[in-house]
């Protein structure tokens, strides 16, 4: 992707303005490099579908498609039609596969945008057959097959089979596809679902079904269960570089940074409270250091009493009830801390900062939940080797440098 080169002035109206200091930076090259220990990982045969849904797990899915296509990545995966949308508009030539179901009447978009759609019914397949047929095309489908995760899919039983190949027939449809979803409870309940899901394919391919790419894996699965990549795996948080696999090893790194700037700071006498109904008063004499985020970014509300944030290398704590857009810190062990002091909320764990990881432990959720938590709000800022590329805020992508 070539980038234009535009010099970037702090505080100017031109289309390369960030517009705030509360910013969610993503190291490209990390993408780059997770997407290629992956690649090395599943070798060249196996196809690396990467999850970018929930806006690319809060990271943008359309700021870091190309990276992803362009170092390894051979088709994306959503969720939702309008996630799929944002993709195809912005990248027509990429491949981009709808994991969940979509509403009978919104499928004249997926023919619309050429978009792959997951299909688990014989009658919504006679429903997207049709229209493709009217519209003189045909649809691109993965048959999702449900193994016993219960979420959606065929039912495992005799009857689905006849309906896939009653679906492997139709003139409007091309099944491109057919996946299943792990639990992941237990070596054994991986193996039942595993063995159901390849009993099933042998059945379909012995009634002259072609199902060219089977799928079962997610990020966890790909790593830990090698056995169960099959023809695609379908990678989500390992491509942002959080690990939640715990059997096999992987070597990638966060991309993620979230990030802002000390802009408030007051000194309050021992006894004297901050925020909302003083659930936090000071023991001693401190300042109080403000900073410009708040939970409509997307941070947990719930991690009041625990949240910290790093400060020059030092962990201070977010102190009394985080606000909508601001909260507040108590600087007492950072006296040299000043206004404007860059503060990093998500960093990768170095220099003292806390990592997704480490904050998903204190807010007792996982990763993927804090990630994609991220709202729209603050810009995200693109970088490769320390330089910013791109820049997208909440009004449209601002430029590329
Ligand atoms: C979200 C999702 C994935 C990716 O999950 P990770 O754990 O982030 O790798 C894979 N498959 C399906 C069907 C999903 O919904």
């Amino acid at each position: 992707m070539k980038f234009l080169c535009v010099v970037h002035i702090m505080g100017t109206m031109d289309e390369n303005t960030i517009y705030r200091e509360t910013v969610i930076e993503v190291k490209l090259d990390r993408i780059a490099y997770n997407v290629e220990q992956i690649r090395a990982m599943v070798g060249k045969d196996v196809k690396i579908a990467a999850v970018v849904k929930a806006n690319g797990y809060g990271h943008g899915a359309v700021g870091i498609a190309p990276t992803i296509m362009e170092h390894g990545g051979d088709l994306l995966c959503v969720a939702t039609l309008s996630e799929a949308i944002e993709l195809k508009r912005a990248y027509p030539q990429y491949p981009v596969l709808i994991m969940g179901l979509t509403a009978d009447e919104y499928l004249p978009y997926v023919l619309q945008y050429g978009i792959l759609q997951t299909v688990d019914s014989l009658r919504q397949a006679k429903v997207l057959n049709e229209l493709a047929e009217q519209a003189g095309t045909t649809a691109g489908i993965h048959i999702k097959y449900d193994t016993g995760f219960h979420r959606i899919g065929f039912p495992d039983r005799e009857e689905s089979l006849r309906e896939i190949e009653e679906i492997s027939k139709m003139a409007g449809l091309r099944i491109e596809g057919i996946f299943s979803h792990l639990v992941l409870l237990d070596d054994e309940s991986n193996l039942k679902q595993y063995r159901a899901f390849t009993d099933a394919i042998e059945k379909l391919r012995a009634r002259g079904i072609e199902l060219p790419c089977c799928h079962l894996a997610d990020s966890i699965a790909s790593v830990d269960y090698p056995e169960y990549r099959m023809d695609m795996i379908r990678a989500g948080a390992i491509i942002y570089g959080l690990k939640g696999f715990h059997k096999g090893t992987l070597d990638i790194r966060q991309a993620l940074t979230f990030k802002t700037r000390i802009n408030h700071i007051t000194e309050i006498r021992a006894g004297e409270g901050v925020s909302y109904d003083f659930m936090w008063r000071a023991e001693k004499d401190t300042r109080i250091g403000t900073l410009p985020f708040g939970y409509a970014d997307g941070f947990p509300r719930n991690l009041r009493g625990k949240a910290l944030v790093t400060i020059r290398g030092k962990r201070v704590p977010i102190v009394g009830v985080l606000c909508m857009d601001q909260c507040m810190v108590d600087l007492g062990e950072v006296p040299e801390a000043e206004l404007g002091d860059e503060v990093i909320i998500y960093g990768d764990g170095k220099e003292g900062t806390l990592d997704i990881q480490e904050v998903s432990q204190l807010a007792e959720t996982n990763k993927n939940d804090i990630v994609s938590r991220l709202t729209a709000r603050p810009p995200r800022i693109y970088t490769e080797d320390g330089k910013i590329v791109a820049v997208k805020t909440m009004l449209g992508e601002t430029g590329r440098y």
